[in-house]
């Protein structure tokens, strides 16, 4: 069982009932929040809907308008940030640019007076762990941008924090170096037992180095789950398409019952038939089935049943992405749907090739039917 799914669990980090205001705006919408102890925890939402004002809050660089912070059950809005358990990592890194490697890991430890064979034991724990041990004594500007974005997380986690805030940690690294660290940021969190609270623009990311994920809007949280939850089954169509790439059929909902929900379009000649039961709507609501490129089958041959679940049309364009091929398929209706192909399919099969006459088939459970 995992803290989130036992009603039991106790949260580690509580927003309850939290709104942050500059002048009249609201950054931070009445969000309430629980993050769990030792979880990897990302908060994703475009820019400016509010996750590094949460962060700096639970930081204590900005005071909440209204609502409480809790951490391990106490309320910490009157504790200042240098006494909160709670260390935060800059995208910018902030590194002292005059001092060593050791240095700038061993400074926020002199300055809490810490003895000075303690310091040295732990910068080369910290040294160990983040793989800087053959650069401890150069400075910033001797470093590539890989092993800066380490120096910055030895020194964030140099005070054994029980919470470490990243914000952007990877921004700045290129993609093949972020995708190794993300590796090394999740086996770091896992051998010292921290709980990471991750702000992040990249998607892929937040997938990756997870346990849950909060996808924000506004200064509010629209869904909060595992990745693959809210990939499989986002609540809302913002989320569907702000996580993955997503198509959306739109109509009317037909029919609702045990044998799942009809929607029917006056754009698609077929009816949508999707077995989900758990739909929170009438009949005659408007409705869409949210449902993935990789769901979609495309196939040259025309199927026995075109009624349900089927919709034809012409390909359009093709973006061939090494590992799989997109098919963008233009309905007759002028609507673009997604179709991608692994590319190892692509070869066993007759080409599918532009400008090509295609039917798009889905499964039943293949997709989600959204309502809002
Ligand atoms: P990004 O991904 O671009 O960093 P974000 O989701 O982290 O965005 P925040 O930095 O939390 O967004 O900002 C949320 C909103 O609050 C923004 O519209 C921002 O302009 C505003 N804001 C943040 N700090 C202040 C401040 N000190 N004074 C006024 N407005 C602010």
């Amino acid at each position: 069982f995992a803290p989130w799914e036992d009603p039991s669990a106790k949260a580690f980090i509580r927003f309850d009932n939290v709104t942050k205001r500059f002048g009249d705006f609201v950054a931070v919408d009445n969000l309430s929040l629980d993050v769990y102890e030792r979880e990897f925890f990302s908060l994703l939402g475009p820019s400016g809907c509010g996750k590094t004002t949460l962060l700096r809050m639970l930081a204590g660089f900005e005071k909440p308008s209204e609502g409480r912070i809790l951490l391990d059950g106490q309320d910490i809005s009157g504790v200042p940030p240098h006494r909160r358990p709670v260390n935060m990592m800059f995208q910018s890194y902030a590194l002292f640019p005059h001092m060593t490697v050791e240095g700038n890991i061993a400074f926020g430890l002199k300055q809490d007076g810490m003895a000075k064979a303690d310091i040295a034991a732990r910068v080369n724990e910290m040294l160990r762990l983040t793989k800087l041990e053959p650069f401890a004594k150069r400075k910033p500007h001797q470093l590539s941008g890989g092993q800066r974005q380490r120096v910055a997380l030895a020194r964030s986690i140099a005070k054994r924090p029980k919470v470490l805030l990243l914000d952007e940690p990877l921004g700045a690294l290129d993609r093949k170096l972020r995708e190794e660290t993300q590796f090394e940021l999740m086996d770091l969190q896992q051998e010292l037992g921290l709980t990471f609270v991750i702000v992040t623009h990249d998607q892929e990311e937040a997938m990756t180095v997870s346990d849950r994920i909060a996808v924000m809007d506004h200064g509010k949280i629209i869904q909060v789950a595992s990745p693959a939850v809210i990939y499989e089954f986002p609540s809302t169509r913002y989320v569907a398409d702000f996580i993955g790439d997503v198509n959306f059929l739109s109509g009317k909902i037909a029919a609702l019952d045990d044998a799942g929900v009809r929607i029917r379009s006056d754009e698609i000649a077929c009816t949508i038939v999707a077995s989900q039961d758990d739909v929170d709507a009438t009949v005659g609501a408007d409705a869409w089935l949210a449902i993935r490129p990789e769901k979609m089958r495309i196939s040259l041959d025309e199927p026995a049943d075109t009624a349900t679940n089927c919709v034809s049309g012409e390909v359009w364009d093709i973006g061939y992405l090494g590992d799989v091929s997109v098919y963008h398929v233009k309905l007759d209706n002028g609507n673009v749907i997604k179709s991608t192909v692994t590319n190892q399919t692509r070869l066993v099969e007759r080409p599918i090739g532009w400008d090509d006459k295609v039917w798009l088939t889905w499964p039943r459970d293949a997709g989600v039917v959204l309502t809002t």
